[in-house]
């Protein structure tokens, strides 16, 4: 059985936390602090409780080279910051010099530990150096969600060494909206998608046809099942190699969910041409792309939004990180934030779309916004989480 956090008595006890602080850092400043923002409930209940916090995580991938871009020193700076305390740090996360900070600790205090894929161990979920991360903490607590879906030593390894483990609440919120998506959605549930790689959203797509009224597949990732129903695409996006699976995608879904795809795109040379066109799906001209979906496709969506009970997205309608091809993002964006606000509950799957929804200023209008990308898509794809499991052992 999976535990909770509030099963353990905290006091006065050494409790390691791995968290995501896998934050956008830009001379040495966190430009994005909501990875951070989502660990403060766990940090913050810890330290209520009077034990002493001990931080892991992860930046990027320095894949064992110490990297000074890749530091976590400006992460702790921001928590130091959002807590309003000071916090220790050392520069090396299994030295003898961080351990000893660790076992100086006073209750109250957070310690966090340098970027730990500054260490090729972590990665290849090491023995040894899941021992040494152990040794920091009598009580362990995963809450870093976003690498849920990985076996590093940090997560997994590291589990083996405890009697006490359990979730943090970050991770525990995450498995009640994504797993309720599926099990006990409020009708209708519609599951949107978009997004360039259609690859890593094939098994999504295959597991919600049986359980959504409605999928709709705007984006990149919509031409390849275009290509696949015979239209002709111009030049726009295609993976060639998926449209076997597509094919296998549009036959199972028949008379089990309503695939639906935009009926028109706003498209043009490149995505650096400021001249644009709409054309309709059925005739997209063969030196044009697809780079939004275009107006009656947002008007369809968003009636199929305000009518549905549950909606989950993942993935932006189009390259909304360029201006004029951002509007069918923001759109469906706003439909699903009115949405929410009239009692349905809406899920956006991390990655992309959650980045899209920051550019639009709407970070509290949904019900969740998961904190994971890969891990996000591999949850609600119905695989294990190993990182899970390894607490339930
Ligand atoms: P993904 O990681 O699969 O969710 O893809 C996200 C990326 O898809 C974003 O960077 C978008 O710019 C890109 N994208 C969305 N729509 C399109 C499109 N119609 N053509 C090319 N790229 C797109």
């Amino acid at each position: 059985m999976l535990k909770t956090l509030k099963s353990f008595d905290l006091k006065d006890k050494r409790v390691l936390i791995r968290v995501d602080f896998n934050v956008p850092v830009d001379n040495d400043c966190v430009i994005d602090d909501f990875r951070i923002r989502a660990a403060l409930p766990t940090i913050q209940y810890c330290l209520n409780e009077g034990s002493k916090v001990i931080l892991i995580s992860h930046l990027g991938r320095p894949n064992g080279i110490i990297d000074p871009k890749l530091s976590l020193m400006p992460a702790g700076e921001k928590l130091a910051d959002l807590l309003e305390m000071p916090i220790k740090f050392s520069n090396n996360c299994i030295s003898e010099d961080a351990h000893d900070v660790t076992l100086g600790l006073r209750s109250g205090e957070i310690h966090l530990l340098e970027n730990l894929r500054f260490h090729t161990e972590e990665t290849k979920n090491d023995q040894n150096f899941s021992i040494n991360l152990a040794k920091h903490g009598q009580i362990f607590i995963n809450d870093a969600f976003g690498t849920a879906h990985r076996s590093h030593a940090s997560n997994v390894g590291v589990s083996k060494y405890f009697n006490q483990k359990c979730m943090g609440f970050l991770i525990e919120k995450e498995l009640e909206f994504l797993n309720k998506s599926m099990s006990l959605p409020k009708k209708p549930l519609t599951l949107i998608l978009g997004g360039a790689k259609i690859d890593t959203k094939i098994d999504l797509i295959n597991r919600f046809i049986p359980i959504a009224d409605q999928i709709i597949i705007g984006g990149g990732m919509a031409f390849t099942f275009l290509k696949a129903k015979g239209k002709d695409i111009g030049t726009s996006l295609i993976d060639p190699s998926m449209i076997p699976e597509v094919k296998k995608i549009l036959a199972n879904a028949r008379g089990k969910t309503s695939l639906i795809f935009p009926k028109d795109f706003i498209c043009a040379k490149s995505m650096n041409h400021k001249k644009q066109l709409i054309c309709s799906s059925n005739e997209i001209p063969s030196d044009l792309m697809g780079l939004d979906i275009g107006p009656s496709s947002i008007d369809e969506f968003s009636k199929i939004i305000r009518n549905s009970g549950t909606v989950l997205w993942n993935g932006p309608m189009g390259v909304f990180e360029v201006d004029g091809f951002h509007l069918g993002t923001e759109k469906i964006a706003e439909s699903i934030s009115n949405v929410t606000n009239e009692g349905s509950t809406t899920i956006v799957g991390g990655g992309d779309s959650a980045a899209a929804i920051k550019k639009f200023g709407m970070l509290n209008n949904f019900s969740h916004i998961s904190t994971g990308g890969g891990a996000t898509l591999s949850l609600l794809s119905g695989n294990t989480m190993p990182a899970i499991y390894a607490l339930e052992l």
